[in-house]
């Protein structure tokens, strides 16, 4: 079998690696702040000291960091993957960056003669601990192949999109999806509210229709109930969505909805909301209505 490196043991890479774990892989761990390692030595891991010293131990390599500039650090740093990576080994990288870098980073590995796939998740922390996480894979499809039995104990749905970046570029077109639609969902609750309509049964008799969506059936309640608590937080999603208008920026795509999305949750982040669940934006929908 294997052996799995796993560099980034967050919110989603602690769950994950455990995930491999249970699936009888051999785990070696790094996290920046090494405390955070000891969950996964408790329970049968191995400790690498730097995402160099893991990938010498390695055969495959996971990265779910936080943004570009860090996975850019893990994998090409100065004690990063590829100065200790074997030859034919491959490095999947499971955070949500640029697709761009992400094709600049497979190149400079491939230059090493390693390997890389793009594998974004969506289904957050709960799909992460369950192990039923939706996998975007670009990169090689024969690759992709070997790597399936490590992929396969952490998520649900696996696809392979493209070529190196294009995993990355469908998470941003998930981004995009969950963004806009959370905004109808946010502009028609207040229009029931408004009209004097109950927001409650406006979702009971929209959500099997055409109109049906998860942001519609899970967050149009939470909006209802003014339950701000977060499930995935604005701070994080404007992280994504400033990836997604970069990536835009690239290729002179405008996205206007998209971009006015991303206003309001920044006047949320500006009112103080941004550690509050996506469901806040009804809250900047609802600002610019007069009373
Ligand atoms: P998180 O809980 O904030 O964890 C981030 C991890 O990255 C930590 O282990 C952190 O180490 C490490 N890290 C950050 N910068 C680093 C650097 N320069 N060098 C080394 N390690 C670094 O984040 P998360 O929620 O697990 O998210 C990780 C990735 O998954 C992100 O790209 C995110 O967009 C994506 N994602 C998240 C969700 C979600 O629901 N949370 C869903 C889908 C996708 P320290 O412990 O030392 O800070």
């Amino acid at each position: 079998m294997e052996k799995v490196g796993f560099i980034g043991l967050g919110i989603m890479g602690e769950p994950m690696a455990l995930n491999l774990l249970k699936a009888g892989f051999n785990v070696i761990a790094y996290n920046r702040t090494e405390a955070k390692a000891d969950v996964i030595i408790e329970a049968g891991g191995e400790n690498g000291r730097t995402p160099k010293e893991v990938a010498e131990k390695s055969d495959i390599i996971i990265t779910i960091v936080s943004d570009t500039p860090d996975v850019h650090d893990v994998i090409l740093g100065e004690n990063g993957v590829i100065k200790g990576a074997k030859k034919g080994s491959v490095v999947i990288d499971m955070s949500t960056i640029s697709p761009s870098v992400t094709k600049d980073i497979a190149a400079k590995l491939k230059m090493e003669n390693i390997e890389m796939l793009d594998a974004p998740v969506s289904g957050g922390d709960v799909g992460a601990i369950n192990g039923t996480l939706s996998i975007m894979v670009g990169g090689n499809s024969e690759i992709l192949e070997r790597c399936k039995p490590i992929l396969e104990a952490m998520g649900k749905t696996i696809t392979h999109c493209g070529t190196n970046g294009m995993g990355q570029t469908t998470k941003l077109c998930n981004q995009i999806l969950v963004s806009v639609t959370n905004m109808a969902v946010s502009e028609a609750v207040l229009f029931a509210q408004k009209s004097g309509l109950d927001g409650g049964k406006m979702v009971e008799a929209t959500k099997g229709g055409a109109a049906g969506s998860w942001q519609l059936s899970n967050l149009a309640p939470k909006m209802i109930d003014e339950d701000f608590a977060p499930g995935f937080m604005i701070d994080l999603q404007q992280k994504d969505l400033r990836l997604v208008l970069e990536a835009a920026e690239e290729i002179h795509l405008p996205l206007p909805a998209l971009s006015y999305v991303h206003q309001l949750y920044k006047s949320n982040q500006a009112n103080g909301e941004g550690k509050e669940g996506t469901q806040a934006l009804y809250k900047s929908v609802k600002r610019l209505t007069p009373k």
